[in-house]
C-alpha cells in the first residue's frame, strides 16, 4: 500500500503522514528531510549550484539514509545522524533552490521508489505526480499561509532557534513559489488528490478525516 501526501510547506504534512503510518503500521518517509540533507551538504561544501560538474560531483559522494534511533526514523548524511540539523533557517532558505536541480531529484526520486517495495506513507511535494503516480491514494493538504507560519514558527522557538515570525513567513512564501513554479516535477493540486485544508482543524481533526478517507477509499 502506497500512500501520497502532497502539499505546501509546514502544513501539517508530515505530522499527518507520520501518524497516518503509525495507525496502519507502515513506514513513514519524510521526503523533505531527504532535500534537506543535500542542501545541508552543499552549504558545508560551498557547493556552487549553478556548476553542474560541482553538483555532479558532490552528488556522487552523498548518501542519505534513514536508520532507526531510539524509536524515530532519523536521516543520516553518509555516517553522520543530522536529524537536528536540517531544520534550521539557512537550509530551510536554500532547499528550494537545491531542490530545483534535476540531478537533484532523480537521485532522489530513485531512492524513494525503491522504498515503495514496501507499503508506506510517504509525503512531500511530487510524491502523488512523479514518484508514485499510481499510488493507492493521494492527498493534498494545504493551510492559509499565516497559519502555517505562525505554527512553524512556534516550533522554531520551541528547539531555541532563534528566529522571527517574518522571516518564517517570508521563507514559507519563497519556497511556495519556488515549489509551485519550478520546471522539473513542480508541486501541483492532482485532479485524483484529495484536498485537505488544515487551517480550522486541530492536529486530531485532520487525522481522523485522513483516516476516514483511506478506509473509505481502500474499503477498510
Ligand atoms: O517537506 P519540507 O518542507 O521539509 O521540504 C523542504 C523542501 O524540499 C521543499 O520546500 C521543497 O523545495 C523540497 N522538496 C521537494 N520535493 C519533495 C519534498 C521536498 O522539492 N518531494
Amino acid at each position: 500500500m502506497i500512500i501520497a501526501i502532497d502539499g505546501h510547506s509546514s502544513c501539517g504534512k508530515s505530522t499527518i503522514a507520520k501518524a497516518l503510518a503509525g495507525k496502519l503500521g507502515i513506514a513513514y518517509v519524510d521526503t523533505g528531510a531527504m532535500y534537506r540533507a543535500i542542501t545541508l551538504y552543499f552549504l558545508r561544501n560551498n557547493i556552487d549550484i549553478r556548476d553542474a560538474r560541482q553538483v555532479n560531483h558532490a552528488l556522487d559522494t552523498i548518501s542519505v539514509s534513514f536508520k532507526s534511533v531510539n524509536g524515530n526514523n532519523n536521516i543520516f548524511l553518509n555516517d553522520e545522524d543530522i536529524t537536528d540539523l536540517i531544520r534550521t533557517i539557512e537550509v530551510s532558505n536554500m532547499v528550494s533552490p537545491v531542490a530545483t536541480l534535476p540531478e537533484v531529484r532523480k537521485k532522489l526520486v530513485a531512492l524513494q521508489q525503491a522504498m515503495g517495495r514496501n507499503s508506506l506513507v510517504m509525503d512531500g511535494r511530487d510524491i502523488g505526480s512523479v514518484v508514485f503516480p499510481n499510488a493507492d491514494i493521494k492527498f493534498f493538504i494545504t493551510a492559509d499561509l499565516h497559519t502555517r507560519a505562525k505554527r512553524r514558527y512556534e516550533e522554531l522557538i520551541s528547539f531555541n532557534n532563534e528566529v522571527s515570525l517574518q522571516e518564517v513567513t517570508e521563507n514559507l512564501a519563497n519556497r511556495d513559489q519556488i515549489d509551485s513554479s519550478r520546471a522539473t516535477s513542480p508541486l501541483i493540486q492532482l485532479p485524483d488528490a484529495i484536498l485537505i485544508d488544515t487551517t480550522h482543524l486541530t492536529l486530531e481533526n485532520q487525522l481522523n478525516m485522513v483516516i476516514d478517507k483511506v478506509k473509505e477509499k481502500l474499503k477498510l
